[in-house]
């Protein structure tokens, strides 16, 4: 014989009554169909009764469309010539409900027993449907052998009378017989009881065991088993076999397919399970037996080792700590022995080896009495202050990696922990037991979603990586950024096996931000049209809150306030790659802290286009340095503005001309007082001296300046409009200049620490005299490279190469460099 089940959603509609029929029909042996209730019809029924019991009119309502569906269920699938009889029989059902409920509204009393009479309708309804549906199918009541007893707050099966009484009532020779799921009666007082939310799965898997049964189908409404719970991992995949004891860790922490206690009765018997889609029926499914799939040895295939993923989120931790306990003979015994008393179920215990304490996992329900049974069992203890008072946390989930062949595979707890670490997510409590087919661990309950996806990810999916950008700014730099990435994208994730994630864009006015990615041939018209108004710190509410793992915080802007989020964003595991030279010049305290925080969190904090756009001028100082070599001197020509104005002052380019053409060309910062004044080159020396070492702070930098403080007066209009008064100053010296053959370069200096920006003149042979257009250049004096400096050189300006060097730190975030 073999045993099918079918879940709510196989018998909730016409199209899966009439699968039903269908995969019955193809069937050539003896088989028994186990059905639950029409899909919804459960809860509906508890609802109705709770309605019912408070005298709410309202349960009316609910009792008619518990009617309607059944009416409906018999119109559309039962066939014509039976539907007259069924109809009669299920209006006596209804009847015999509408009544109880009636009672329950009189009375206002609704007692266990009641719940479960009532609760039982749903399944005798559903079944008696689908018995006139398969042909020649017989129906059988479950209540008369399905017997349960009493225990604590439960009612567990009493297998041998249940056995006994299964294999008698399925001796005849019926060929299909079908049978209500989850009901069951006491076996002294013959009340109604249930075997527990989700029990069809269960009588299913106890008649199986019961008659040795071939197979035990269980028929629902995805394709099989799932690597994690497909309504919250839409890349979860179905896993084509798993072992019972897979399976049993799976389901018994969450994985809601299968009622846990399905999978003992036919482990025991060795009768394979079978998962599959009662809407896909050419799906193979989910094969569960005893059989191990050892992965090849040595090669600790990590992709094959941990089988699935779940979780549970009503969980709370009792920690139960003390140093009275180190060494005490008896303190679990005492512990779990009260607990068991009190019938509250342990799903998870953590104690480390100095014994001095031990955590346990609870659900929500059984969590306060729970603490109060620990409370009063060790209320002596906690008097003499041996154990502290017992601490409860709450709003916390569990999650569980599971697979039978992690124990051939080292590395798999590193790879779990250090992933989570590297999101931010922080681990309270975990368990490994000795058979290691399972870890378990405790996080709080708002990084649940974050934490299934990042481990989702790095075990299932680790073909390939996801980096996920907010990017603010999209201007010139950050336009290009976003051309650039959108190029990039197809071939990073063909050659590098990394994806690129744009989930967030903002302007100073508007943000976007998808989960999923941002369409970036289209992000201009989305943050126009769908855009929500933003500030910086909108922007970081936004990112905490999405908390999405592996992101970066993309700053392609000059602003002061969005330098200001960088602190938080790091704090909360989120990289930062900026162009905006405020924060890594701003007070050294801050600029430390910012590395620091970003050092503990794992996380990148990177600001290579800070200094010479694309030129990998930082990188390179930090890598001498990590070899081991000292940065005694810097001397540089820093800004691409400045070296363009003076590049092209000539007698037709006057001073004023020259400095709109740097803006034009897009050089200049958005406010180019900013470069005339030395701002910005003394900004870049104090973030090159600072990653060479030298603890320097903007104001110790020595500027000798070569326009009047007077110019910088007012507003940039002012600016503008006085610019012009230099001119003929400018063109005099000009001339004498160019009659000695020399070359004006603004020239930022730093010997061992100390710092200083000024104008200065150049003859032919110097290295800098031959610096053509916007180009930078830097000569980098340490202990190895002392008589001949380190020189890197070439574009120093530009939004493309700025855009590149920020790409580049993207990159580097990525391991691709
Ligand atoms: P039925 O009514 O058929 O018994 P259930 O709702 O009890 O169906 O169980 C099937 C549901 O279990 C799926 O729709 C899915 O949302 C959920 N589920 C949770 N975890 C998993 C998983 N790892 N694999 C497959 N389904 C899962
Ligand atoms: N109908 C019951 C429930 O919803 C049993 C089941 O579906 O397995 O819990
Ligand atoms: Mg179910």
């Amino acid at each position: 014989m073999k045993v099918f089940k079918f879940g709510g959603t196989s018998v909730g509609s016409a199209a899966g009554l009439q699968n039903i029929r269908e995969i019955i029909a193809r069937e050539p042996g003896r088989v028994a169909v186990v059905v639950s209730a029409l899909g919804g019809v459960t809860d509906l029924l508890l609802s109705t009764g709770a309605t019912a019991a408070q005298a709410d009119p309202a349960y009316c309502d609910r009792y008619e469309s518990i009617c309607r569906r059944h009416r409906e269920a018999i119109a559309e699938s039962v066939p014509a010539h039976l539907q007259e009889e069924t109809r009669a029989q299920v209006e006596a059902l209804l009847e015999e409900l509408g009544n109880i409920l009636r009672g329950v509204f009189l009375i206002q009393d609704l007692s266990p027993k009641t719940t479960n009479t009532i609760v039982g309708y749903g399944e005798r309804l559903s079944s008696l449907i689908v018995s006139r549906i398969i042909d020649g199918a017989v129906l059988r009541d479950a209540r008369a052998f399905i017997k349960t007893e009493p225990y604590f707050n439960k009612h567990i099966v009493d297998f041998a009378l249940t056995n006994e009484l299964v294999r008698s009532t399925f001796a005849d020779d019926a060929r299909v017989s079908v049978v209500p799921g989850f009901i069951s009666s006491d076996k002294t007082t013959g009340e109604a009881t249930t075997l527990g939310r989700g029990g069809s799965d269960y009588t299913a898997a106890i008649i199986a065991a019961a008659v040795g049964a071939e197979a035990l189908n269980i028929y629902t409404d995805v394709d099989g088993f799932m690597t994690a719970d497909p309504r919250v991992i839409d890349k979860a995949y179905l896993i084509e076999s798993l072992t019972f004891v897979e399976a049993m860790e799976l389901c018994n922490f969450g994985a809601k397919v299968i009622y846990p206690p399905t999978i003992f009765p036919a482990y025991n018997r060795n009768i394979p399970i079978y998962i599959r889609n009662t809407y896909r029926t050419e799906c193979p499914g989910t094969y569960i037996s005893r059989e191990v799939t050892v992965p090849v040895a040595g090669r600790g295939d990590m992709h094959k080792a941990i089988k699935g993923i779940s979780s549970i989120n009503d969980s709370c931790l009792l920690t139960i700590r003390g140093l009275g306990m180190c060494g005490v003979i008896g303190v679990n015994y005492r512990i779990f022995k009260a607990l068991a008393k009190a019938g509250v179920s342990v799903f998870m215990v953590s104690q480390a080896s100095s014994e001095n304490t031990t955590s346990i996992g609870v659900r929500r329900d059984d969590a306060e009495r729970a603490r109060e049974v620990l409370s009063t069992e060790f209320a002596q203890e906690i008097a003499t202050g041996e154990i502290d008072e017992i601490m409860l946390e709450c709003d916390l989930a569990t999650v569980a990696i599971v697979g039978e062949n992690m124990r051939h595979c080292p590395g798999i707890a590193g790879k779990l922990f250090g992933t989570l670490g590297r999101n931010g997510i922080n681990v309270i409590a975990c368990a490994q037991g000795a058979s290691e087919t399972n870890i378990s661990f405790v996080v709080k309950v708002e990084s649940l979603r974050k934490t299934l996806n990042v481990i989702h990810d790095s075990f299932f999916l680790s073909e390939y990586q996801v980096l996920n950008l907010f990017l603010t700014g999209v201007g010139l730099v950050g336009g290009s950024l976003i051309e650039q990435i959108r190029s990039q994208q197809e071939v990073l994730l063909r050659t590098n096996a990394l994806k690129i994630n744009v989930v967030g864009i903002s302007n100073s006015r508007r943000s976007i931000f998808d989960r999923d990615g941002i369409d970036l041939a289209r992000y201009r018209e989305l943050l126009e049209n769908e855009g929500v108004p933003t500030t910086p710190q909108t922007i970081r509410d936004r990112i905490t809150e999405m908390n999405i793992f592996n992101s970066v915080f993309v700053d392609c802007t000059a602003s002061p306030a969005v330098a200001e989020i960088y602190g938080d964003l790091l704090s909360h595991n989120v990289s930062v790659v900026t162009a905006n030279k405020i924060a890594a010049s701003s007070a050294y305290e801050h600029y430390a802290a910012l590395k620091n925080t970003a050092r503990t969190r794992g996380v990148k904090f990177l600001f290579e286009t800070n200094v010479g756009a694309g030129l990998p001028i930082i990188n390179t100082i930090n890598d001498l340095r990590h070899s081991g070599d000292t940065i005694l001197g810097l001397r540089a020509v820093l800004s691409g503005t400045l070296n363009y104005i003076f590049n092209v002052l000539s007698e037709e380019i006057p001073f004023s001309r020259a400095v709109a053409m740097a803006k034009e060309a897009g050089y200049a910062e958005p406010d180019p007082r900013i470069d005339l004044s030395g701002t910005d080159v003394v900004r870049k020396l104090v973030i090159l001296a600072r990653e060479s070492g030298y603890e320097v702070e903007q104001a110790d930098v020595v500027k000798n300046l070569f326009v009047p403080n007077s110019i910088f007066e007012g507003s940039t209009e002012d600016f503008w409009a006085k610019v012009p008064q230099l001119d003929a100053e400018f063109e005099r010296q000009r001339r004498v200049l160019a009659a000695e053959g020399k070359r004006w370069r603004f020239v930022a200096l730093m010997e061992n620490g100390r710092c200083s920006v000024g104008l200065e003149t150049v003859e032919a042979g110097h290295p800098f005299y031959d610096l053509e257009g916007s180009n930078n250049i830097i000569l980098i004096r340490t202990t190895r490279y002392d008589e001949y400096p380190l020189q890197i050189k070439g574009y120093g300006a530009g939004a493309s190469v700025t855009a590149a060097g920020v790409f580049a730190d993207i990159m580097s975030i990525a391991n691709i460099r």
